[in-house]
Parts: structure tokens; C-alpha cells; sequence
């Protein structure tokens, strides 16, 4: 059997290729890519459908921090033009999440700049989350605010929210290379956090770094082994003014290669196209779509993404529907924590319903 039927009846299966399959799919030549594009649509098919769910960030503190995480334009003493501004008022990104509800997001993720949340921080987020609750009581919440400590997640569950964004980014052997402030292992014990306190544990990762193929696949399969709920795929956006400015490696070929492994890693979870999708798919963009499920819906912390128009025009062009707010996002068989927390606890749905 070739390579792509393999993957394909393994991620029908929920079973995960092994890493020489992975990346082979990385390895795959271009007159090849829509074969790979398509076996890996086959399995989003099987467990997604057609639906597209919508993402929204908030920004709720952006720039000043203290951490040296090469990629990103907050990093301390960053030279890249962003907007820097300590915490909105939760009135005010009450009516941010409202503009990105009203464009069709189900999610809204509220993200903060710094290496983690104090514990009055968790506080200001918690009524952030009750002010955007008070006006859209569907709407599911993630939380993003660096490395948790003890008790922190339980406050935040108990506040409101669905689920906590902290990504691994690289491989457990290439995290050296993009920070030296925190450690791998500090991402992951916080993905853990948020996964044991009851929260929906969304992690994923940066393409473009000057990572190999092997540190690709490495960090998918650690997200696999942690399993994570949602995997967000960013591809760098290379700011001026940050040490990774001049890492320019994607092509937009490569980004659905890379989205094609990460979908057959990870068939039955929510793949998500993150940040630098405009930059490096360019006008591939919606063959994307055949791949990923989920996509943050216009602009980003620090660029701009398109416009949320086009988003929707694309979606319904390449033959995709946006997902209800009451549509489950998860397939049944997996323990879906934010469908479990709108359900009210104890009505978890048996493990193979
Ligand atoms: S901790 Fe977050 S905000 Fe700070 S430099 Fe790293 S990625 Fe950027």
C-alpha cells in the first residue's frame, strides 16, 4: 500500500503514523502536494465534515515582557513596532470579543503578553470573562496568559472559561534555540495544568524557525502524547527588529506539507491555521482549508490578518460552512470539555458513543 493510503486509513483509524511516515509527508515533492492535500482532506472529512469553526483573539495586554522568546515582537527590549498597552478594562474587551462574535467567531481567545499570570492578573481576567459572558453566554473562552501556577487554572475554570492556549512551538531539542528565559518542560507542565484542572488544553507550534523536518515532527508528537484538544499551526511572521527577523524558510507548498503531517499526527482534534497564514500560503490559502478545521478569524496579536470579510468569502468559496454555536466542534468519541462544561458536569458522554 502507498504512503498516502497508509496515512489515510491510519487517520480514519485514529491511529498515528509512525515518524518515518511523517516525515515522509514532509519530504513529499510538489507535483505530489495535492495528493497529500487530499489524503489528508479525507481524514479532516471523517471527523470534522465540511465545518470550519472561527477564532477571535483579544489582546488584553501586548508588548513589555520579560521573557526572550526569539519569534515573537513582545519579546524584552523587542525593536518591532507593535502597540504596547498594559491590560484592557473588561468593558473594553468585552466589546472586542463582541466584534469578533458578531464576524462569526465561536471562540474567543484572551491572550496577555508575559511569562505568566499573577494572581490578581487571574483576577482581572476572570471578570473579563464574566463581562464577555453577561453579553454572549455561548460564546467559548480560552484564556492565554503564559505559564501557569499552582491554583491558577482551577481560578480560571471556575471564572468561566473553556479552555487555555500555551503552545510548545518547537521541539523538546530546538527550544534551546528560540528561548533561553523558560524551558520546554515549563510549556508542557503548564499544558498539564490546564488539561487537569478541567480546562480544554489548546498547544501547538511556530513553522519556520530554521527548525529540521525532525523537530516538526518531534513536537507533534509530543502534542499528540499530551493530547491536546486543539493544535493552532502558526507560521512565522519574521518581525524586524527580533533576532529571527531574517528566518525566511516557507514556502507556501511547504506550510500545506507541514499541515498535512500535523493533520494525519493529529486526525481527530481541532487543527487550527494560526498566525502567519496570509504571509506564507498566500493565495494557497484555501486549499488549507481541506486540511485544518479551524482558523483565527482576522487580524492577529501584533500584524493584521485579513480582514474578516474575505475569511467568510473564502470559507464559503472553497465549499466550507462555518461552525454553529451549537454545533460540538470535537467528534463524540473524544472527551469534549468545553461541550461537557455548556452540558453541566456528570453528563460526560460514554467513551466509544
Ligand atoms: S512569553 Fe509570550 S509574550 Fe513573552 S516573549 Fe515569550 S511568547 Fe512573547
Amino acid at each position: 500500500m502507498d504512503l498516502l493510503s497508509t496515512l489515510v486509513d491510519k487517520g480514519l483509524r485514529r491511529e498515528a503514523p509512525t515518524r518515518a511516515e511523517a516525515l515522509a509527508v514532509l519530504a513529499a515533492p510538489d507535483e505530489e502536494l495535492l495528493d497529500v492535500v487530499a489524503a489528508a482532506g479525507r481524514v479532516r472529512r471523517k471527523w470534522f465534515g465540511r465545518r470550519v469553526k472561527l477564532n477571535y483573539l483579544v489582546n488584553l495586554k501586548s508588548g513589555l515582557c520579560p521573557e526572550d522568546c526569539f519569534y515573537c515582537s513582545q519579546r524584552v527590549g523587542s525593536q518591532a513596532g507593535i502597540l504596547k498597552y498594559t491590560w484592557l478594562k473588561p468593558e473594553e474587551a468585552a466589546a472586542a470579543a463582541g466584534a469578533g462574535v458578531a464576524g462569526g467567531a465561536k471562540r474567543v481567545c484572551l491572550v496577555a503578553s508575559g511569562r505568566g499570570p499573577t494572581d490578581a492578573d487571574v483576577g482581572r481576567v476572570s471578570e473579563t470573562i464574566a463581562a464577555i459572558k453577561e453579553q454572549h453566554a455561548e460564546v467559548e473562552i480560552c484564556a492565554c496568559l503564559g505559564l501557569l501556577s499552582e491554583g491558577q487554572a482551577e481560578r480560571l475554570r471556575e471564572a468561566g472559561a473553556h479552555a487555555y492556549n500555551h503552545n510548545l512551538n518547537t521541539s523538546e531539542a530546538a527550544y534551546g534555540g528560540i528561548c533561553t528565559t523558560h524551558g520546554f518542560a515549563d510549556r508542557v507542565a503548564t499544558v498539564g495544568e490546564a488539561r487537569s484542572a478541567g480546562l480544554s488544553a489548546c498547544s501547538g507550534l511556530i513553522a519556520g524557525m530554521g527548525e529540521s523536518d525532525e523537530d516538526l515532527v518531534d513536537v507533534v508528537f509530543a502534542l499528540r502524547d499530551l493530547d491536546v484538544d486543539s493544535v493552532p499551526v502558526n507560521f512565522l511572521i519574521p518581525f524586524e527588529g527580533t533576532p529571527l527577523a531574517k528566518e525566511w524558510h516557507l514556502t507556501p507548498q511547504r506550510a500545506l506539507r507541514i499541515l498535512a503531517m500535523v493533520r494525519f499526527v493529529c486526525p481527530d482534534v481541532e487543527v487550527r491555521l494560526a498566525g502567519g497564514r496570509e504571509l506564507h500560503l498566500r493565495s494557497l490559502q484555501p486549499l488549507a482549508l481541506h486540511m485544518v478545521n479551524s482558523l483565527f478569524l482576522g487580524d492577529y496579536l501584533t500584524s493584521e490578518g485579513q480582514a474578516g470579510r474575505a475569511d467568510l468569502e473564502m470559507i464559503a468559496d472553497a465549499g466550507f460552512v462555518v461552525e454553529g454555536a451549537e454545533e460540538h466542534t470535537l467528534p463524540a468519541h473524544r472527551a469534549d470539555l468545553v461541550a461537557v462544561r455548556r452540558r453541566g458536569a456528570g453528563t460526560e458522554l460514554p467513551p466509544n458513543a
